[in-house]
């Protein structure tokens, strides 16, 4: 049996993963904190985009972990994916956000119901880092309720037109690839809805505009305008009309690498609240030998160790190859969700005035954890999802 790691804190992240997969959790966080945790907040307080960065991924194969090895990905399983998504959020919210927009939803999309042309088109440099991917679902009238978009597909001679706008889209103005979904007929809601795979930049009639954002800079969030932007039939996903389970497979594995980030990010406001409360004194001790202290990091080591049991089950799930596991998907986004932002929360009162000062990295982390819990489906959603499927009105 291979030798357990010795700190508790690596116990709670190893306990029952291959020697493989504790092999690239170790390999992922030395890359992490030696290439891109340093330069983190340079990046956000420049409002720069981390190209750089992003550049160092697919020396790793960090860029294709969803992308099987034939189309030049590195697959191997989902538990392993979500390590990478967990340890590369731990130091940076937006570099795992490229891999998992690029491999979620995109990626991931592509494999399961694309032709061997899209295949064949772009995978391949998905997985070198030659392509960034956007997905563009949000519209400004809602993210939530995606059956009702209002973004259009028209029918026309050789393929469609786009019409319609898209706010959030991360990365928009560095993608090669967009995954955008849009209507063919609004009046059918759902099955209407048609899946693309468009080149922004081979595309006319497509503006990406700023759109300001509090926190999260160097995400490069935009605007996406589409208007009557023609997109060839080959840049179908899936069939006409066939769109809505292809976003419904894709979320489900969105969920899985967003709350795998989010767990991510508990682990790090974890991280970095224990040396501080061994550290900082008052009242002529150490502030972690306060009980009211020490309730604060067993609070914030469970969250984190329940969220990451569920999205690792989650994973486990899908290794087995249960395909859909949507109930399981929002229990991990939720679970995950709350251990972020609570955790987050818990690590800034342990640093005091001190978590909201430039020095320290928590007060950063603080927005950063809020924003997660919108992407990928809001807390509120996944609470109804689970609720309906427990009561039996929705399928799995
Ligand atoms: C940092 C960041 C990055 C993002 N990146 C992308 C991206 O790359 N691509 C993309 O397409 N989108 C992206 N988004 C958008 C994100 O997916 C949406 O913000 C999210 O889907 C919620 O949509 P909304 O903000 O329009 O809220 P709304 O849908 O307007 O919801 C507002 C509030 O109402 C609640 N609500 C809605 N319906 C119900 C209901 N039935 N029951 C109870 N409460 C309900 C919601 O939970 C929420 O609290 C990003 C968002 C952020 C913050």
């Amino acid at each position: 049996m291979a030798p357990r790691m010795a700190s508790p804190l690596d116990r709670l992240a190893d306990f029952d993963l291959s020697e493989q997969q504790r092999e690239v959790r170790r390999t992922v966080r030395a890359f992490a904190e030696r290439e891109i945790l340093p330069h983190v907040e340079r990046f956000e307080r420049e409002g720069r985009y981390p190209l750089e960065l992003i550049a160092k991924l697919p020396e790793l194969g960090l860029l294709g972990p969803m992308i099987p090895e034939e189309y030049g990905g590195s697959f191997s399983d989902y538990v392993t994916y979500g390590i990478i998504c967990e340890e590369i959020a731990r130091v940076d919210w937006v570099v795992a956000s490229v891999i998992s927009v690029s491999n979620s939803l995109c990626a991931g999309s592509i494999t399961r119901f694309g032709t061997e042309a899209q295949k064949q088109r772009w995978l391949p440099g998905i997985a070198a880092g030659d392509v960034i991917c956007s997905a563009c679902l949000t519209e400004p009238g809602g993210g939530t309720d995606l059956g009702n978009m209002a973004t259009t597909a028209t029918k026309v001679d050789g393929g469609y037109t786009l019409q319609g706008s898209k706010v959030f889209i991360s990365h928009a103005a560095y993608a090669g690839l967009f995954f955008v979904v849009a209507s063919i007929d609004l009046e059918k809601k759902h099955k209407g809805v048609t899946a693309f795979l468009v080149d922004p930049k081979q595309t006319t009639g497509i503006t990406i505009g700023d759109f300001p954002m509090r926190t999260l800079k160097r995400d490069n969030l935009a605007e996406v305008h589409f208007e009557n932007a023609f997109v060839p039939d080959e840049t179908v996903l899936g069939e006409p009309g066939g769109g809505f389970p292809v976003l419904g497979s894709a979320l489900d594995t969105g969920r899985f690498s967003v709350a795998s980030r989010q767990v991510g990010q508990a682990q790090r406001a974890l991280d970095l609240a224990l040396p501080y409360a061994s550290e900082r004194k008052a009242f002529g001790q150490a502030i972690g030998e306060f009980q009211l202290i020490q309730q604060k990091i067993t609070d914030m080591t469970c969250r984190v160790q329940q969220a990451r049991n569920a999205v690792y089950q989650l994973g486990r799930m899908k290794d087995a190859g249960i395909e859909r596991c949507s109930m399981e998907s929002s229990m991990a986004k939720l679970l995950a969700s709350q251990a972020a932002v609570q955790n987050v929360l818990d690590s800034m009162q342990v640093f005091g005035g001190y978590s909201v000062t430039e020095e320290y990295e928590i007060g950063r982390l603080l927005l950063e954890a809020k924003a997660m819990e919108f992407g990928e489906g809001t807390s509120e959603l996944h609470t109804k999802l689970i609720a309906e499927t427990m009561l039996g009105l929705r399928k799995q």
